[in-house]
Order: C-alpha cells, then sequence, then structure tokens
C-alpha cells in the first residue's frame, strides 16, 4: 500500500502506580480511587507511530478500550499530534481478559478501517501481560513484529530490529504489519503547540471533540457480547495478594573486586545463613 499510510496506535488507560489505588474487597484492583494515566509502555508507541507520519506521511489514529475517562489519553494523544482517536467503551466489556480485550479491539480495528501499521505498547503496567499486541496480529491475520526497538519504512515494506537475549534480529515484513514497541524505542517527544491548542479548543466544545474522538459500543463495532467481558473471559482469578509496600534500605558497595563485592553483599544482607556452600 503506497504512503500516505494508515496508522492505528493502540493506547490504554491505567492506573498511576504511584497514587496508591489500593484493592477491592474482591481483589481486584480499585480502579475508581486510582489516578489514571497513560500506559507508559505505550508513549513509545505513540512515538512509533508519529515519526511515521512524520517521515512517511499519513494519518495517525489513537485506538483505546476502556470506561469513559479513557477518553483522556485519547487527549492526550492529540495532544502530541494523533489526528484522530477511538474510544471502545461498553459495560459489557467489564472483566475483560486478554482473551476478550484483543476480540473487542479486532472488532474495532476491522471497524474503524483500512490501515497499513499497527502499533502497540510492548506491554502495560497494570496487566502487564504483552499478550494483546500478538493476540490482535494473530485475530487480524497480520505479521507480527514485536519487541521493536528501531524501524524504517522502505518500499512499502518495515525493516524493523527485534530484541532478543544477547542482540537483535533484523526483519523485514510486508505492510500491513503489527509491531509492538519496546521501551529502548525513542522516548515520547514534547507535546505539539498546534495539538496542545486544538485539545484546548475541544474541551470547550463537546459537538467539535465529537469530529476528533469517536466513542463507540460493542453493537456498533458489531462485536459479540458473549465473546467479551465476563463471558468471553476464560482466565479465572483465584486469588489477589497485597504485598505491601516496595522500599527499604539500599546501600551502595563499589571499588573492589567481583569476588569481595559478592561477600561484602551476603554479609551486608545476611543471606549468607541461607546459602549451603
Ligand atoms: C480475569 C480478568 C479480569 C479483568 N477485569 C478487568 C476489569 O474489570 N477492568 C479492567 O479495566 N481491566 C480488567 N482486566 C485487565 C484487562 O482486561 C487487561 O489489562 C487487558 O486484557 C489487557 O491486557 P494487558 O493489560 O496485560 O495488556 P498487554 O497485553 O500487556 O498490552 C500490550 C499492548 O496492547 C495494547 N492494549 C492492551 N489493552 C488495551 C486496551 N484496553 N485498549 C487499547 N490498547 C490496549 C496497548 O498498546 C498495550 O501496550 C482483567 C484481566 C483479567 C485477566
Amino acid at each position: 500500500m503506497p504512503a500516505p499510510y494508515e496508522i492505528f496506535v493502540l493506547v490504554k488507560q491505567v492506573p498511576d502506580q504511584g497514587s496508591k489505588a489500593g484493592l477491592n474487597p474482591d481483589g481486584t484492583i480499585d480502579r475508581a480511587k486510582a489516578k489514571r494515566m497513560l500506559n507508559p509502555f505505550d508513549r513509545y508507541a505513540l512515538q512509533a507511530a508519529l515519526h511515521t507520519k512524520k517521515c512517511y506521511g499519513g494519518r495517525v489514529t489513537a485506538i483505546s478500550m476502556g470506561p469513559p475517562p479513557a477518553v483522556e489519553i485519547l487527549m492526550e494523544a492529540l495532544e502530541h499530534g494523533v489526528d484522530r482517536g477511538v474510544l471502545l467503551s461498553d459495560r459489557r466489556l467489564a472483566a475483560s481478559d486478554t482473551l476478550a480485550t484483543a476480540y473487542a479491539l479486532f472488532k474495532t480495528v476491522t471497524w474503524v478501517g483500512r490501515f497499513d501499521l499497527i502499533f502497540c505498547g510492548l506491554q502495560t503496567t497494570d496487566g502487564d501481560t504483552a499478550q494483546v499486541g500478538p493476540q490482535l496480529a494473530e485475530r487480524l491475520g497480520l505479521p507480527q513484529i514485536t519487541y521493536c526497538q528501531d524501524f524504517k519504512v522502505e518500499d512499502d515494506k518495515v525493516h524493523a530490529e527485534r530484541i532478543i537475549e544477547g542482540g537483535y534480529q533484523k526483519l523485514i515484513s510486508e505492510l500491513p504489519v503489527l509491531i509492538t514497541v519496546a521501551n529502548s524505542y525513542h522516548p515520547l517527544d514534547y507535546k505539539s503547540f498546534r495539538g496542545a491548542w486544538r485539545v484546548q479548543q475541544l474541551l470547550r466544545n463537546q459537538e467539535e471533540q465529537k469530529k476528533y474522538i469517536q466513542t463507540v459500543d460493542l453493537d456498533l463495532v458489531g462485536a459479540d457480547p458473549e465473546r467479551c467481558g465476563l463471558k468471553g473471559s476464560p482466565t479465572i482469578v483465584a486469588a489477589t495478594e497485597k504485598v505491601g509496600e516496595i522500599g527499604g534500605n539500599c546501600s551502595m558497595h563499589e571499588g573492589h573486586s567481583p569476588t569481595d563485592l559478592v561477600s561484602e553483599v551476603l554479609d551486608a544482607s545476611k543471606l549468607k545463613e541461607f546459602l549451603t556452600v
């Protein structure tokens, strides 16, 4: 497919980990109390999508699935230079696992229309499975490049570097393709003045906002409610446990040989008594 490209980027709103969201009595995250933020990993996907548009031309559409407040991250994406946003929001999606999420996003992506490149984050900071991108590619019948740390588009083919243990693979893919972007990719640029100004206008005008951000439900995208939410989720969370605050004392050791350092750290941490050698 020749440039200009139709570029999709998938973004998710997650609880801000610094906000101490807490858990509901049933062990699920108390999302209502948590501060919300754009999934940090999706910032790299956003950068990759905007970079593609800047270098090769095209239009960037940010797509999210989540409750109504997720519109905030689509606004944020607009501030960075995305052209439009689509939010899939429907109460029947509550308790969706990755299988149901990927199905619902598949129906949404198909509904939005033609695409050449789809960018996803590597993983999220709440679900943290890194399954949604690959599952979505599978449902769309697309080639996928995961853990992508860099890429360029030449002759309508993507030339990518994919991180593997101890190095990287060079992969070439035809378009359309789905790419999950590693957090060693370039950090997200500052918001654009034009984007920030446009969002300020949209915040004052609901009708104008609808031209840029469309909220859709399962019926509109033609998704089967039986395959979404709890009904469509074979994953069962058997139990959730709060492990307490992460923290404690930290000490720095430097300037000796590795052997001395290991010995020092073992002494300091009182780990020695647990070791048999
Ligand atoms: C049994 C179960 C019940 C759950 N119930 C709820 C619930 O009631 N409410 C709730 O909010 N969550 C719920 N979750 C969590 C939520 O469904 C998962 O977060 C979701 O399936 C995505 O998986 P992940 O976060 O691991 O994404 P990953 O696979 O780690 O994400 C990879 C990338 O996929 C894309 N992506 C992932 N999710 C979305 C999305 N929603 N929109 C757009 N792009 C996305 C992003 O680009 C992201 O970087 C539940 C999970 C399970 C297992």
